[in-house]
C-alpha cells in the first residue's frame, strides 16, 4: 500500500508538472499571438423571430494556431485572464467588432448590433469606460448599435462600483446584455438594480425544453419576468427546428443558434446577410 502511494504521488507531480509546462507554453505562444495579432473574430446571426430579420451578430473570437490548429476560446480565455493577457486582447477585440459592425450597417440592410463578451477582468478595470468611449469614437459606430454581453459574475463580485460602470455606459447608448443566464447564481433582487437591455438565456435550458417541463416552466418564468421589466430575452443554443417552433409558442422572440447560423467569418456572414434564410 505504501508503495503504490508512493507511485500515484509521483504520478501526481508529473502531471502537475506537465500541466504547469503547457501553461507556460501556451501563455508564450498566446503572447505571440498578441504580439502577431493572430486572432480572427467570428460572428453569429441573432435572428427576431417574429420578422424573421437577422437583428444583430454575436462576435467570437478565434485562433488559429499556426502549428495546433485552431485554439477555440474555451481553452485560451480562461488562462489570458489569469495572465492579464485578456486585455490586450479584449482591446482588439473590441475595436475589430466595432469596426466590422460600422462595415454591416454602412450595407443598407437594416440595423444590426454588434454584441461582444466582455470579460471581467476587462471590465472591472478603471479605464473600461474610457476604452469603450476610444473604440466608438474611433470606429465612428453609433453606440446603440453596440452590445456588451456580461455574465452574472462580474455583475454580483463588485455590485456597487460594477452598477455605476454599467450605468455610465448606459448613459452612452451603449446596451447591455446578461449572458449565460441562470448558470450563475441568479439573486433575482440584483436584476432590478442593473441597468440592462437583454437577458441571454443559457443553452443548458434550451437542450432539452420540449421534453423537460422544469427547463418550460424556467423559460416562461423569464420570458414573463422579463416581459415586465421591460428587457428582451434572447434564446441561446437554438439547434432544431423543433425547438425553435417550441419557444416561438413560448413567446420568445430572440435567438441564436445553430439551427439559424453557426459563428462565421466576415465574408460568409456577408453572404448570409444580403440572403438569410427564410424562418
Ligand atoms: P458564449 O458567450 O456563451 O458564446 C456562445 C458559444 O456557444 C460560442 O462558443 C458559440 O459558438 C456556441 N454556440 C452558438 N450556438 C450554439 C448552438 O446552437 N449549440 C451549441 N452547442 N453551441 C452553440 P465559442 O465561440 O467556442 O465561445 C465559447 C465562450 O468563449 C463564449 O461563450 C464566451 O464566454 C467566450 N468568448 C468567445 N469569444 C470571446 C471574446 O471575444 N472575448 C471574451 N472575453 N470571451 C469570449
Ligand atoms: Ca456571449
Ligand atoms: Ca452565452
Ligand atoms: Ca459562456
Amino acid at each position: 500500500a505504501k508503495r503504490r502511494g508512493r507511485n500515484t504521488c509521483q504520478w501526481y507531480t508529473e502531471d502537475l508538472n506537465r500541466k504547469v509546462s503547457e501553461r507556460v507554453s501556451l501563455r508564450n505562444a498566446l503572447q505571440h499571438a498578441i504580439e502577431q495579432q493572430q486572432f480572427e473574430l467570428h460572428f453569429q446571426p441573432q435572428m427576431h423571430g417574429p420578422s424573421g430579420r437577422v437583428v444583430g451578430v454575436e462576435a467570437l473570437i478565434r485562433w488559429p494556431h499556426p502549428e495546433r490548429g485552431f485554439i477555440p476560446p474555451g481553452d485560451f480565455i480562461g488562462l489570458a485572464e489569469d495572465t492579464g493577457q485578456i486585455i490586450p486582447i479584449s482591446d482588439w477585440v473590441l475595436d475589430t467588432a466595432c469596426r466590422v459592425a460600422k462595415q454591416l450597417n454602412e450595407l443598407g440592410l437594416g440595423r444590426i448590433t454588434m454584441a461582444v463578451n466582455v470579460s471581467p477582468m476587462h471590465f472591472q478595470r478603471p479605464g473600461f469606460l474610457e476604452t469603450i468611449e476610444r473604440v466608438l469614437e474611433e470606429s465612428g459606430l453609433a453606440p446603440d448599435l453596440l452590445e456588451l454581453e456580461l455574465t452574472e459574475g462580474v455583475l454580483m463580485d463588485s455590485a456597487e462600483q460594477a452598477i455605476q460602470t454599467l450605468q455610465r455606459i448606459r448613459q452612452l447608448g451603449v446596451h447591455i446584455a446578461l449572458d449565460d443566464f441562470g448558470t450563475g447564481f441568479s439573486s433575482l433582487s440584483y436584476l432590478k438594480h442593473l441597468p440592462i437591455n437583454r437577458i441571454k438565456i443559457d443553452r443548458s435550458f434550451v437542450r432539452d425544453v420540449i421534453t423537460d417541463h422544469y427547463d418550460a416552466a424556467i423559460i416562461d418564468g423569464v420570458v414573463a419576468m422579463a416581459g415586465k421589466m421591460g428587457l428582451e430575452v434572447l434564446v441561446e443554443g437554438v439547434e432544431t427546428a423543433e425547438q425553435f417552433a417550441y419557444l416561438t409558442k413560448r413567446h420568445c422572440d430572440y435567438f441564436q443558434g445553430y439551427y439559424f447560423a453557426r459563428p462565421m467569418p466576415l465574408k460568409a456572414l456577408l453572404a448570409f446577410l444580403v440572403a438569410p434564410p427564410a424562418l
